[in-house]
């Protein structure tokens, strides 16, 4: 699958939150966002501060675009987890970041291999990544409860 290969710290500024996109960096002084906390954009500066009233729309669209940029995910593969989540029972919303939260890239940050998702991926992709004592280096691939992670010596 594809990934976003542009520049990072401005999706952070696009969603007006620190997004922790970036590993060590956005825990320091050189994280943009701390710098420049405004939208990008030719008019970021100038709606900075200004009361706006969202549109419920503006407002999903901004939550979406937001879980979509925390866990690396284009378009199209997030459009697929939602249709699974909408045909699963249960809470969809609940059920669809259970779902992110099972790729492979996600466990490996969470488990504190990488610093960041991005980096996650790139040891995944790399083939450092065993599951259930075979190599997995598929980033998107879904784990299930009970699979044993190790990484490859
Ligand atoms: Fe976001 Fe990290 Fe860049 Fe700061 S350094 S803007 S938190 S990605």
């Amino acid at each position: 699958m594809a990934r976003y290969i542009g520049p990072v710290c401005k999706l952070c500024r696009r969603e007006g939150e620190k997004l922790f996109l970036k590993g060590e960096r956005c825990y320091g002084s050189k994280c943009s966002f701390e710098k420049r906390g405004f939208a990008p954009g030719q008019h970021g500066r100038t709606r900075q501060g200004r009361q706006e009233r969202e549109s419920d729309y503006a407002r999903q669209l901004r939550a979406k675009q937001k879980a979509r940029r925390v866990y690396g995910v284009l378009e199209r593969q997030f459009r697929r987890y939602f249709g699974l989540a909408r045909r699963t029972k249960g809470m969809t919303g609940f059920v669809l970041l259970r779902t992110l939260e099972l790729r492979l890239d996600n466990i490996m940050y969470r488990l504190g291999y990488a610093a960041d998702r991005a980096q996650a991926r790139q040891l995944v992709n790399h083939g450092h990544v065993l599951v259930n004592n075979q190599r997995a280096d598929i980033p998107s691939m879904l784990l299930q409860a009970g699979d044993v992670v190790t990484v490859s010596e």
